[in-house]
């Protein structure tokens, strides 16, 4: 595909943050063309990299940028949200009773490790991903109960826990300007 009619669509910018680290690995943080050329306009982004594809108006032309910078620092959440996309994240997507992966196929789902029904609640500490089949084993019990063991301790995960857990999942389109900024798992491996 000749590069400069690249669809608009496709010219999605990598956004880092001030200190040129990626804002977010998983999923990788990504702005469209328009939230792009805003930010350049308001003077919020510097332009690390362009693509050659250019938009113009009678009044401007410009080169659609393919990695930003922010000019003011985001300082990372100490305490990442707890939501379903994080939880499997701190798990890698894997079921903690078996090991089974989603990559694989594998259906994941929340398990209280503690029952809801004996007082378990819903938190870091009492959630784990688990396979539909182990969840289904479990039922209503605990570990014990059900004589399953864990493969890791449920915690709180910090952020930089989660984006290190996000380095094992680069997705599948990288434009070659990104690579420079980014660092996979999969490639320190020999
Ligand atoms: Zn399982």
């Amino acid at each position: 595909m000749n590069a400069a009619m690249m669809p608009l669509e496709r010219c999605q910018a990598l956004v880092l943050n001030a200190d040129y680290q990626p804002l977010s690995y998983f999923p990788l943080s990504l702005w469209n063309w328009q939230t792009v050329v805003k930010a350049v306009f308001l003077d919020r982004v510097n332009i690390v990299s362009e693509y050659d594809r250019v938009i113009s108006s009678p009044s401007f032309e410009m080169r659609l940028p393919s990695v930003i910078s922010l000019k003011k620092y985001i300082k990372p959440s100490r305490n990442p949200a707890f939501t379903r996309f994080n939880l499997f994240l701190r798990d890698q997507f894997t079921c903690q009773y078996c090991g089974a992966e989603q990559d694989d196929g594998v259906e994941l789902t929340f398990d209280h490790v503690t029952p809801r029904a004996y007082g378990g609640r819903t938190t870091w500490q009492n959630v784990i991903a688990a396979c539909a089949p182990c969840n289904l084993a479990k039922g209503g019990r605990t570990p014990r109960e059900a004589h399953m063991s864990l493969l890791s301790h449920p915690e709180q995960p910090s952020v930089q826990q989660l984006q290190q857990n996000g380095r094992r999942f680069p997705p599948n389109y990288l434009h070659e300007s990104w690579r420079d900024y980014l660092y996979w798992d999969s490639e320190l491996e020999p």
